[in-house]
């Protein structure tokens, strides 16, 4: 796998350097070439493949004896919080962006060892309560995929604009996750689909101040339809809710998750056991 990266890279930019130092070592002096980087055309470009898990969490804070079912495959206590991210310390972990994983896909960057990704879905008043304080404690980032209306009526279920732009300040990113959190392969109306898709981008863009490039589908709900507005509206990479760790080159709008809750053992065992 790492060789096929390596091939990658060497084909894209260390062959047309030395192509342009060898023309250069041609001219007469004062005469430079710069060398333009040259990026190969898409289809003869490797596919590159990756294990780097995303991880997906959706509820932080301490359990209720309410909680139900449902609530328990996507909550953590605040306590294994930490311990999950201790354990990512302890065991070499490099958090790195979602960003960073489309750079090194696109041939512009290399990855740590053992690279992983955090990532928070529905921006639940909880995440900045509990995650937020524990990954700065841990001096790590996440990024938070939020669907704009609970914030735009002020619910005070969700974290608030003033909240998000504090975060956003402190290095933590923000993706969208649409305006309503509709199950997008039901919308029939291309133009509210376009609004869950584009609109949501703007709102987020105009709120903190910063572009918004990443985007994930409500219920990991999509079709090719769907994945194509979802390039045009300008976003870089979109994550789902396929289970999995072995991203891939020609899947940046198609990443996959595991989800965390609050059984620490399965936490471990998917780490351990992921398709490397
Ligand atoms: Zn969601």
């Amino acid at each position: 796998m790492l060789e096929c990266a390596w091939v990658f890279l060497l084909a894209i930019y260390v062959l047309p350097v030395t192509h342009a130092q060898i023309i250069e070592s041609k001219l007469p002096a004062g005469i430079a070439v710069v060398p333009v980087p040259s990026m190969a055309p898409p289809a003869l470009r490797s596919l590159i493949e990756r294990s780097v898990p995303i991880l997906m969490f959706h509820i932080v804070r301490p359990a209720l004896s309410s909680d139900t079912k449902d609530i328990k495959l996507f909550a953590v206590t605040p306590e294994v919080f930490d311990q999950q991210l201790s354990y990512l310390e302890q065991h070499g972990y490099s958090i790195i962006s979602f960003q960073d994983l489309s750079d090194y896909f696109n041939g512009t960057k290399q990855l740590p060892g053992n690279p992983i990704i955090l990532s928070f879905d529905d921006g639940w008043k909880n995440q900045y309560r509990y995650a937020f304080p524990l990954l700065q404690k841990h001096s790590m980032h996440a990024t938070f995929f939020i669907f704009t209306n609970p914030m735009e009526y002020n619910h005070p279920h969700y974290i608030s604009w003033d909240e998000i732009r504090e975060m956003s300040a402190a290095g933590m990113t923000f993706g969208a996750h649409t305006i309503t959190h509709p199950k997008l392969t039901d919308i029939t109306d291309e133009k509210v689909l376009e609004r869950e898709i584009i609109d949501s981008k703007k709102v987020i863009e105009e709120r903190i101040g910063k572009p918004v490039t990443l985007f994930a589908y409500p219920f990991g709900l999509y079709n090719e339809h769907i994945l194509d507005i979802v390039k045009k509206a300008g976003y870089t990479a979109a994550r789902t809710t396929k289970w999995g760790t072995m991203q891939s080159s020609d899947k940046l709008f198609e990443l996959k998750e595991i989800n965390v809750n609050n059984d620490f053992q399965k936490f471990v065992s998917n780490l351990e056991s992921r398709d490397n």
